[in-house]
């Protein structure tokens, strides 16, 4: 098994993860509803896809309605 020669102090540690960052996304706005969303994806809030719904939404439920 190879054995490292010498130990990795603190300093370059830290340096060699300072390339460790993740990027920032480069979010779209969605042609129908104006929400940020990721290129190539449906759009989370309205599930339109190439100016059209490819995935229905459903509308906001009340679940107290729904009890009764
Ligand atoms: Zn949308």
């Amino acid at each position: 098994m190879a054995v490292p020669k010498s130990k990795v102090t603190r300093s370059r540690r830290g340096m060699r993860r300072s390339h460790h960052a993740l990027a920032a996304g480069n979010p779209n706005e969605c042609s129908n509803c104006g929400e940020l969303r990721r290129p190539h994806h449906v759009c989370p809030a309205c599930g339109h896809y190439g100016g059209r719904e490819v995935v229905t939404t459903v509308e906001e439920v009340d679940l107290d309605d729904e009890a009764a």
